[in-house]
């Protein structure tokens, strides 16, 4: 019996959110708005959306021992995420500074923090958590070297799903873990090396001979599309309102991953993700965006 439905392997950030007029130059300083902290990071995000969506999740991240931590431990734990996998201390909590301007344009800077201390070892160490889980899944907003010890440590038999982002060019031995690989259009053309000419079926195929056992390419208000083998199939994108977009790719990965879990085809477990990506989209933020099962099926 699996414990965990999905383990989410990732982030946990605090976005401290600043509107401004316009951003200062160098040595000049502009008075914003009041500032706003919300709970982000990739792998925080995945999980909230997972468990929201009724998935037994779990998380392996790392953040400070602060203020900003205990936040986001807090956030995991309203949307029912298990977070006995989350380690504590060793650097401040991972922080994104943004400033929006009144054209809606972000400016972002990230301070890793501790989530740029998950280390390998950490991932060893979690192994009860890695056997006891259907699916498990990752990002990259942690080190390189940290997902690779993750995908020498799954257990046989179980499924590994991940974003690319921010993206990279990928070790063959990641890339072949990866079931499916999950990118948009700017994460496609990084990992493809930047080569990608054609239609998006054109750029699934070309990831596709890079190794990877599937693909999904995530093309916003347009769909998706599911790639593994000779076949390559498009998933229908779902008409809404979009008031703001951050944190759809997030609920489209755990959406899809938790679906796959639970024993789904890929074209089907994408249909379903692209209707929680599409309920993300319509209200704004990215985990206060993330819908319930029963919100999915009224969309
Ligand atoms: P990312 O945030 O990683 O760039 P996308 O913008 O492609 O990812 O969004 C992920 C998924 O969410 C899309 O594949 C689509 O299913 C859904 N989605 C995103 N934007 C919209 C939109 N405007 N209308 C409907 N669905 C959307």
């Amino acid at each position: 019996m699996d414990d965990y439905d999905l383990l989410v392997v990732g982030s946990a950030n605090a976005d401290l959110v600043i509107g401004v007029e316009r951003r200062p130059a160098p040595g000049e300083t502009v008075l914003g708005s009041d500032l706003v902290v919300h709970p982000g990071g990739k792998g925080a995000n995945q999980a909230v959306a997972a468990a929201r969506l009724g998935a037994r999740t779990a998380l392996l991240a790392r953040v400070g021992d602060d203020d900003h931590g205990r936040l986001l431990l807090s956030a995991q734990h309203t949307a029912g995420v298990d977070t006995a996998g989350v380690l504590v201390g060793g650097a401040p909590t991972g922080v994104a500074l943004i400033t929006v301007d009144p054209s809606g344009d972000n400016s972002i800077v990230v301070s890793p923090g501790a989530n740029g201390r998950l280390t390998p070892k950490d991932v060893r160490d979690a192994e009860h958590l890695l056997r006891g889980s259907r699916v498990v899944s990752a990002q990259l907003e942690i080190p390189l070297e940290t997902v690779v010890e993750l995908v020498r440590s799954l257990p046989a038999g179980t499924r590994f799903v991940l974003n690319p982002s921010p993206p990279r060019p990928l070790p063959a031995e990641l890339l072949a873990a990866c079931d499916p690989l999950i990118v948009n259009e700017h994460e496609a053309r990084v990992i493809a090396g930047g080569a990608l000419d054609g239609a998006p079926e054109d750029w699934a195929r070309a990831l596709l001979a890079l190794g990877p056992r599937s693909v999904v390419v995530t093309l916003g208000a347009q769909g998706a599309l599911v790639a593994r083998g000779d076949t390559v199939s498009r998933v229908p994108s779902v008409q809404v309102d979009a008031v703001d977009t951050t944190g759809a790719g997030d609920a489209f990965t755990a959406a899809l991953a938790w679906r796959l879990g639970a024993g789904a085809s890929l074209a089907d477990a994408a249909a379903y993700a692209a209707r929680v990506g599409a309920a993300a989209v319509t209200r704004p933020g990215a985990q206060e965006s993330f819908p319930t099962a029963a919100e999915v099926e009224a969309l």
